[in-house]
């Protein structure tokens, strides 16, 4: 059965759900986002914004329409509301397998049977979640990179039984709102290119923690290599500091492998709320981090 999408409801309006709502209401999808912090969806504007003025760059569409394309947004005050008549949801919650799990139960309730649900997990397969909906065929992931308007990757991977129509439905409108997909063959914790970043991450943290380099040299060498606007601390900033220690954890639960766990000092960063970008203060302070000053590179 193929899906023909052309309403969305995003669940979970942080750093991520309110980027991907936007860039859904930016290619005229109808979108509404639920999220119980009623703040949720403008704190991550602002954020987003701020992410944007570092890296001195603008979202895909004119900053005008980008601008136009958040007043589109519905945001909504119960989970009802925004899934009603929904085509398409994506859970865009907190890393943790249980919420997420909860809140798929939840989400499964409430919308039309022929719906797909998807999960924007940084690293949990949907098969880990499949099982508590009736419709484990209309379930996969679709992992998102921050920022979602200047970085227009997404890994798309079924579950268990996720339907070809169903990753074509996916796919088809991950191309619809001027996006990439990238598809994962066979079930792997963390999809495509974003374990390539996890392995990257895990070893830079660990280099770190343990003071064997200045992050400013593994950033510097980052950006000169491949040319990028920020290195792997740099982009750690702007994903929240939070959430990558909770996608390290969620790595760590999954292979039990103490090389996996992450470092204390990330976990002391986030209970000193140095969440990055969104705190005002990471492993950089903002809005004028370190590199992205002119001298930055010369080191
Ligand atoms: P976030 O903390 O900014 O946002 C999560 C939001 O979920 C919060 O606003 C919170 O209020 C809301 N929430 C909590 N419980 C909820 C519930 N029961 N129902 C509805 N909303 C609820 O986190 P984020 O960075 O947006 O990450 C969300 C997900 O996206 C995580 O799985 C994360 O791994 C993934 N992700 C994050 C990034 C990134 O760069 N930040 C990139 C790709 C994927």
């Amino acid at each position: 059965m193929s899906v023909d999408i052309s309403k969305v409801a995003v669940i979970g309006g942080g750093v991520l759900g309110a980027q991907i709502a936007i860039q859904t209401a930016c290619f005229d999808f109808s979108v509404s986002v639920y999220d119980p912090d009623e703040q949720a969806f403008d704190k991550a504007v602002q954020n987003f914004k701020s992410i944007m003025s570092v890296l001195g760059k603008g979202p895909v569409v004119s900053l005008e329409d980008w601008e136009q394309s958040i007043k589109k947004v519905r945001i909504v005050t119960s989970m009802e509301e925004a899934l009603i008549d929904a085509d398409l949801v994506i859970e865009a919650v907190p890393e943790d397998l249980e919420l997420k799990r909860r809140v798929f139960t939840q989400i499964d309730a409430l919308t039309p049977l022929k719906a797909i649900l998807a999960t924007n997990s940084s690293s949990i397969p949907i098969s880990k979640i499949e099982d508590v909906t009736q419709r484990p065929e209309h379930c996969l992931n679709l992992h998102f990179y921050m920022p979602v308007a200047g970085n227009n990757l997404v890994d798309i991977m079924g579950g268990s039984q996720t339907t070809d129509s169903t990753m074509e439905a996916g796919k088809q409108w991950i191309r619809s709102i001027g996006c990439i997909p990238l598809t994962v063959k066979k079930e792997i914790f963390g999809f495509c290119f974003n374990r390539v970043w996890r392995s990257v991450k895990r070893e830079v943290l660990h280099m770190w923690a343990e003071g064997f380099v200045d992050l400013r040299d593994i950033d510097r060498a980052w950006m000169v290599s491949f040319g990028m606007d920020s290195g792997p601390f740099g982009l750690m900033d702007m994903i929240g500091i939070d959430v990558t220690y909770n996608v390290e954890n969620s790595y760590y639960k999954d292979t039990k492998d103490t090389r996996d766990k992450p470092p204390v000092a990330l976990k002391d960063m986030v209970e000193r709320k140095e969440l990055g970008v969104k705190t005002g203060k990471g492993f950089y302070t903002y809005p004028d981090p370190e590199y992205a000053k002119s001298d930055f590179l010369k080191g």
